[in-house]
């Protein structure tokens, strides 16, 4: 008797996605939130660790390119230092965080926000990236139902996340970030099911590094000013790649919007003076999301 077994990969992923989709909706919705969390807690250890890791591989280029040079004064973090290396701590007191105070959310909660061996406060920032995360994926789940489109648009919805918060926090968007994110686009959109057909991603890739790199420079030429950096060329070209090139207007509006209305707020707040430039990555990265999911309705408001 010939075994029934199927080589093929494909056949074998989708029998457990046959079997996710045959839970009940609420285990559906309990599995992506729990693994949003999750993943979402993996996010804030990224978004803490990857600026430094680049900083140290740039600084080794630098160093033996030039070894004259002066050194700047080391970052105060151990020497193995990667997403896994060292287990997180409390930056205080360094106590090290035993494993169900890495629980998402809860953990925070329980500990009211407070470390747990010296009482210093915790950044919110932790359990609403983590929320974020879990709510991006029940999102996912409920805009494309238990298929594999809904992993792809949380995994983009999470390096979105990711590269919005390190762009906010230090001016960069990494290319570690938004380059894989671009080729994941295009293969994505490669096959039947994808989110645009592979001419449209095909075509957004390229009108979306363009289109950001021309107003660059437009307002260089005009104004000398840059408000912007080639790291949201890239973005916005990765977001072209997945959403294809029609969704491109609106999430660049979307997020000149979203940009001026937040820097009207900071400055009145007195957070930023006016002249300072505003990251565009985070706002970029909230229009390519927004995007995703309600699809392009402002075109049809517009007329
Ligand atoms: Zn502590």
């Amino acid at each position: 008797m010939q075994p029934s077994f199927d080589p093929s990969a494909a056949h074998f992923a989708s029998r457990y996605l046959a079997a996710f989709a045959a839970l009940p909706v609420a285990v559906q919705y309990g599995f992506a939130v729990v693994l949003g969390l999750v993943i979402g807690s993996f996010l804030t250890v990224v978004v803490h660790r990857l600026p430094v890791m680049l900083e140290r591989a740039w600084r080794a280029e630098v160093d033996s390119a030039m070894p004259e040079a002066p050194k700047p004064s080391a970052d105060p973090y151990p020497e193995r230092f990667n997403l896994a290396v060292p287990r997180s701590a409390c930056p205080h007191c360094k106590h090290v965080l035993r494993a169900w105070e890495n629980i998402p959310v809860i953990s925070y909660l329980a500990l009211r926000g407070r470390c747990s061996a010296c009482g210093a406060r915790v950044s919110p920032r932790y359990p609403l990236v983590e929320l974020a995360s879990g709510v991006l994926a029940a999102l996912s789940l409920y805009a494309y139902g238990p298929t594999w489109p809904a992993l792809a648009a949380f995994g983009l919805c999470a390096t979105l996340l990711t590269a919005g918060l390190i762009d906010y926090d230090t001016r960069y968007l990494p290319d570690v970030l938004t380059l894989p994110l671009l080729w994941a686009g295009l293969i994505v959109n490669f096959g039947a099911g994808g989110f645009a057909t592979l001419h449209d991603a095909v075509t957004g890739a390229i009108v979306g590094y363009l289109f950001l790199w021309c107003v660059y420079w437009l307002f260089r030429l005009v104004r000398g000013v840059e408000g912007m950096g080639y790291g949201d060329f890239k973005l916005l070209a990765a977001i072209g790649a997945w959403l294809g090139w029609s969704a491109l207007a609106q999430v660049v509006l979307i997020a000149a919007v979203a940009g001026a209305a937040f820097g009207i707020v900071a400055t009145w707040r007195k957070r930023m003076r006016f002249e300072e430039p505003l990251p565009f990555g985070p706002f970029l990265a909230a229009g390519g999301a927004i995007t995703l999911f309600v699809g392009t309705p402002l075109y049809s408001l517009l007329g």
